[in-house]
């Protein structure tokens, strides 16, 4: 499982369809919505 650096809900890696590069890391989210908010500014919220 991988936390979703948006909402914190935690999501399966092996059915997330939502997920996003950045830096070489992968980054899972629950919905297209924490998706979007991620790609808007990854650096905000990659090392959080
Ligand atoms: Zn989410």
């Amino acid at each position: 499982m991988q936390r979703d650096p948006i909402c914190r809900m935690m999501v399966d890696e092996r059915s997330a369809t939502q997920k996003s590069v950045h830096e070489g890391k992968t980054f899972y989210f629950c919905s297209s919505g924490c998706k979007a908010t991620f790609d808007k500014d990854p650096r905000r919220y990659a090392h959080s």
